[in-house]
């Protein structure tokens, strides 16, 4: 029987996976940033901000930011790094791509510093110790094959190298997964519609957070990628999780 895995809650094949997650962002790429914003009340800036400092990205970094859509993380690890350094801006997807490539362009940053590069992060076009920080946000829970996904991060990264991913989680709460599910599935779907057109986009990404593996749970995966010193916080009561790891 054809190896099967999950989009949202369907059970479909490898291949159509990815072609339906491609399809989900290229829908959405115009009007991403802006349904971020109405979705999490601006609160994904301050989650990515805490990831932003978290990153261990210095002057002279060479950084990699997997799925990285329209380029805000990419921005503040420029923005950290002052004059030197260089990062590059991965995703699987053309046009969310490049809302990443105009936000770097509008903010000055030319080739060279800001590279844009469409890959799928799970087969990953760089050498071996290639990077001083990986980091993803909001992409490895579209991943078809997870695990698959982190043992790329590890190899591209140099010894001493940091993994840095912000992933929607697990509430840990009382009530707050009662009110968060009935927001997340009867108000993100129809906001999507609303805004973008889109519903099923909207629905296929409130099933893929419950799809995506719990704290600890992906903290085990990424150990056994390979990583070491692995930990994780939680914001907003556990809708976001930010785990680090290192290569050793
Ligand atoms: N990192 C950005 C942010 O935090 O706003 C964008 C996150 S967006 C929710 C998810 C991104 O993951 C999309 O741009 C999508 O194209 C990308 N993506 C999905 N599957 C991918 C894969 N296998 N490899 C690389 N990027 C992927």
């Amino acid at each position: 029987m054809e190896e099967q895995t999950h989009f949202g809650f369907e059970q479909v094949s490898p291949d159509e996976k990815k072609g339906r997650v491609m399809g989900v962002f290229s829908s959405v790429a115009g009007k991403y940033d802006l349904m971020n914003d109405l979705m999490s009340g601006g609160l994904h800036r301050l989650w990515k901000c805490r990831m932003r400092q978290c990153a261990a990205v210095h002057a002279g970094s060479m950084v990699l930011d997997v799925a990285a859509g329209s380029g805000d993380i990419a921005q503040g690890h420029l923005q950290k790094m002052g004059d030197s350094g260089r990062v590059i801006l991965s995703d699987l997807n053309g046009p969310m791509l490049r809302e990443g490539a105009r936000r770097m362009l509008d903010a000055g940053y030319l080739p060279g510093r800001a590279d844009c590069i469409q890959a799928d992060g799970s087969q990953l076009p760089f050498a071996d110790h290639s990077f001083d920080c990986v980091s993803i946000a909001f992409g490895i829970r579209n991943f078809v094959d997870i695990d698959r996904g982190l043992r790329e991060f590890f190899r591209v990264l140099k010894p001493g190298g940091q993994f840095i991913c912000l992933e929607f989680s697990r509430p840990i709460l009382p009530l707050l997964d009662v009110i968060y599910d009935t927001y997340s599935f009867h108000v993100i779907p129809r906001m999507g519609k609303w805004v973008t057109g889109d519903r099923d986009s909207y629905q296929y990404l409130v099933e893929s957070i419950r799809r995506f593996p719990h704290q600890q749970r992906f903290s085990h995966m990424i150990r056994q990628a390979g990583f070491d010193m692995v930990r994780h916080e939680n914001m907003t009561g556990g809708i976001v999780a930010l785990h680090r790891g290192y290569k050793l």
